[in-house]
C-alpha cells in the first residue's frame, strides 16, 4: 500500500521523518544513559502499532539520537500482534486474574515470548510464579507502585510485602519497578513532587533494588518532571507528534505524524433557508456550496464535531455543517475556488498551528487527542509516507 494506491479513500498518512524528529526531541531532553521505551498500546493510538513499531526500527537505523529501547503494549495481545519484535516488550496492564478466561494461555504465551509483566499484588506474583515453573522458565516481571493514582499498581505500604514475595520467587526475575503520574503533564504539580517522594521513598528502602531499572514518566513527565527520569521513560502521545500539554510547544518541536484525509466525494449548490443533514442543525444563509466527504464518526471522525470543526480543502479553512453522520461528513466549501471531486480534504492536520489541528479539533469536541486518536475507524487505511515502500517489508506480506 502506498501514498498512490490509496488516493480517493478516507487515509491517515503516517510520516516517519516526523516520528523520527519526536524520537530525536525525546533523546534531547533525556539524559544518554535513558532508555526510552516506545508506547504503542491500543494499535499505537490509533497510528497501527505493528507500522510503527517498525517505523521507529527504520528511524532506529539513524544512529544513537533516534534511537528506541523498547515497546510497552496493554495486554500480550497487542504484543503478539506486533509480530517480529527484537526489543524489549512491556506489558503493561497489570497480571490479575490469571485463571479466568483465556487469560492462561496468553500470560503463557507472554512468559515464553519474554516479555515482561507487571504485578501489583502478591496474589499475581504467586499465579505468575505458578505458570512459570510449570513452563520450566522464569518470567520478566516489574512491580507498579501506586503513589496516588488509584488506578492500578501495588499501594506503597504493602509494596515490601510484594518485593519479598516477588524475589522469594525463583520463577520470577524482577527487571524493574515504576509508578505512573497522575498530573505528569502539569508543570511543577506538587503532586507530582510527592509522588516521586514516595517512589523514591519505596525504593531507598531496599538496597538490593540499587541495580533493577526504574521508571515513572509518560510523555508529560519526560518535560515536566526530569528529576524522575531514572533510568527509563515511557513516552506514547508525544511520540505521535501531540504535545501532552494541549497545545503546541515550539521550545520542543514535536511534529505531528499523521495527517487525516478524505477526498471529496459529491457537491451540492445549497440556497439560502436550505437545512443541511440530519436534523437540519445548520441552514445555508446565502447561496453556498456543500462537499460530501465519505468518513463519518464510524471511522472515529466525532460526531460532536458536528457545526464546530474546521478542515482544510487547498489551503482554506472549512467550516463542518450539519450532523456528521456514520459513514459521511459534510463541509461548506463556498469560499473555496474551484472545487473539483476527488480534491483531498484534510480532516486533522500535521501542521500543528493549522486551524484543522489534533488540538483545534480537540478544542471544538470537547475531546482530548488520546481519545480522538484511539477512535480512529478500521475502515481508514494507515499509509506511511517518508520511507520507500519496498523497506516495510512485514506490511508487504500482510
Ligand atoms: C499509556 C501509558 C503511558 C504513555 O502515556 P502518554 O501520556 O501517552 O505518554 C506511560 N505509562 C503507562 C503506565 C501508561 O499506561
Amino acid at each position: 500500500m502506498d501514498a498512490n494506491s490509496t488516493a480517493g479513500t478516507t487515509r491517515l498518512l503516517i510520516d516517519a521523518r516526523s516520528l523520527a524528529t519526536n524520537v530525536r526531541t525525546l533523546r534531547r531532553v533525556c539524559q544518554a544513559s535513558t532508555q526510552i521505551t516506545a508506547v504503542i498500546k491500543a494499535d499505537a493510538y490509533g497510528h497501527d502499532a505493528r507500522l510503527i513499531a517498525e517505523l521507529l526500527d527504520l528511524v532506529d537505523e539513524d544512529g544513537p539520537f533516534t534511537r528506541i529501547d523498547g515497546f510497552a503494549v496493554a495486554t500480550a495481545e497487542e504484543a503478539a500482534a506486533l509480530g517480529d519484535v527484537t526489543k524489549p516488550i512491556m506489558l503493561l496492564r497489570p497480571i490479575e486474574n490469571v485463571f479466568l478466561g483465556s487469560q492462561r494461555e496468553a500470560l503463557e504465551y507472554a512468559i515464553r515470548r519474554g516479555w515482561t509483566l507487571t504485578l501489583a499484588s502478591p496474589a499475581a506474583a504467586a499465579d505468575v510464579a505458578r505458570v512459570a515453573l510449570h513452563l520450566q522458565t522464569r518470567a520478566k516481571v516489574q512491580i507498579m507502585l501506586d503513589t496516588g493514582m488509584v488506578r492500578c499498581g501495588c499501594p506503597v505500604d504493602q509494596f515490601d510485602t510484594l518485593l519479598e514475595r516477588t524475589l522469594g520467587h525463583a520463577n520470577l526475575k524482577l527487571v524493574g519497578v515504576c509508578t505512573h503520574f497522575v498530573n505528569g503533564e502539569v508543570a511543577s504539580d506538587p503532586l507530582t513532587s510527592r509522588q516521586i517522594r514516595l517512589f523514591d521513598a519505596a525504593i531507598n528502602a531496599h538496597a538490593i533494588l540499587e541495580n533493577i531499572p526504574k521508571h515513572a514518566c509518560n510523555s508529560g513527565g519526560v518535560f515536566t518532571a526530569p528529576r524522575a527520569h531514572y533510568d527509563m521513560v515511557r513516552p506514547g502521545l508525544s511520540l505521535y507528534g501531540i504535545d501532552p500539554s494541549g497545545r503546541p510547544n515550539l521550545d520542543r518541536p514535536l511534529v505531528p505524524i499523521m495527517k487525516w484525509t478524505a477526498p471529496v466525494m459529491a457537491i451540492h449548490d445549497v440556497q439560502p433557508g436550505q437545512g443541511v443533514g440530519y436534523n437540519h442543525t445548520w441552514t445555508a444563509q446565502v447561496p453556498s456550496k456543500i462537499a460530501l466527504l465519505p468518513v463519518g464518526y464510524a471511522d472515529g471522525y466525532p460526531r460532536a464535531a458536528s457545526n464546530k470543526a474546521i478542515v482544510m480543502l487547498n489551503g482554506v479553512p472549512c467550516g463542518v455543517v450539519g450532523r456528521v453522520s456514520m459513514d459521511m461528513t459534510m463541509i461548506d466549501v463556498t469560499r473555496v475556488a474551484d472545487v473539483c471531486i476527488g480534491d483531498e480534504v484534510t480532516l486533522v492536520d500535521s501542521d500543528p498551528l493549522s486551524p484543522a489541528s489534533l488540538y483545534k479539533l480537540c478544542q471544538a469536541t470537547d475531546m482530548i487527542p488520546y481519545e480522538i486518536l484511539t477512535g480512529i475507524g478500521a475502515r481508514v487505511q494507515r499509509v506511511p509516507i517518508g520511507v520507500e515502500a519496498d523497506v516495510l517489508m512485514n506490511q508487504e506480506n500482510d
